[in-house]
């Protein structure tokens, strides 16, 4: 039995003071970790914030981004040493939004998976197709290649551990979601990539979210699909009592 993972993204939204009254209004509130991991993706500026305010409960961290090295002279990065250190324990890597503004390709994706496995931490890998590969029923085979060259390398006991979310550009902050049948489907293409390139065992264990204007009203009908462990949340899980709700929905 997979457990759920709620994610939040926040993208680049709140300021140091939203994010720790963000923190102060959810941490007690948050579902025993026994049912559900509950995790906030946060601008790094404040994760330190979030870690700390987020002691003691079962609220985890996600940072949204990472390099593939620890240190060295790399302006502007974000080093995965770092952020293992701060207490930080998922970085979501590979979104759509990183792919297509900052040109990230599949392989320094990949290299950043190694990096945060190497620091002890796990990747929510993403992936996901353009409205274009969508109409043009390409889907399966461009989320196969994305998933294929995303994982390379890495231990069957690294993927089984880790998350992958599928996320159709064409459903993100549209308003306009995958319908569950298609989140399911294409969550189902996923789980068997994974299991050509790991076996059964591995695609069992990986757990796999769905993202793109869920919301409180509509995450039971994802969730409820046999594919679909979790899902991925930016806007609906900007303001607590959202967030909230999207936990207490599954
Ligand atoms: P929305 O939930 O705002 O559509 O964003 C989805 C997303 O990109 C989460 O990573």
């Amino acid at each position: 039995m997979r457990k759920p993972i709620i994610a939040g993204n926040w993208k680049m939204n709140k300021t140091a003071s939203e994010a720790k009254a963000f923190a102060q209004a959810v941490a007690t509130k948050i579902p025993s970790n026994d049912k559900v991991d509950s995790v906030v993706g946060s601008p790094a500026l404040f994760l330190e914030t979030l870690v700390s305010e987020s002691k003691g409960t079962d609220l985890k961290v996600a940072a949204q981004n990472c390099y593939w090295e620890n240190a060295g002279a790399f302006t502007g990065e974000i080093s995965p040493a770092a952020l293992a250190d701060l207490g930080v324990q998922y970085v979501i890597i590979g979104h759509s939004e990183r792919r297509e503004y900052f040109h990230e390709t599949d392989e320094e994706i990949n290299k950043k998976a190694k990096a945060i496995f190497a620091n002890g931490m796990l990747p929510i890998l993403c992936c996901g197709e353009s409205l274009e590969t969508y109409e043009a029923e390409k889907t399966a085979e461009w989320i196969e290649g994305q998933i294929t060259a995303g994982l390379a390398d890495l231990s069957a006991e690294q993927v089984s551990s880790m998350v992958i979310a599928y996320e159709p550009i064409w459903a993100i902050g549209t308003g306009k979601s995958a319908d569950a049948t298609i989140a399911d489907t294409i969550c189902g293409v996923v789980r068997s990539t994974v299991e050509k390139l790991y076996g059964n065992d591995v695609a069992s264990k990986v757990r796999i979210q769905y993202g793109g204007s869920v919301k409180p009203e509509n995450i039971a009908e994802y969730m409820a699909k046999e594919n679909v462990d979790g899902a991925l949340v930016g806007g609906a899980s900007l303001e607590a009592d959202s967030f909230l709700a999207l936990l207490d929905a599954v």
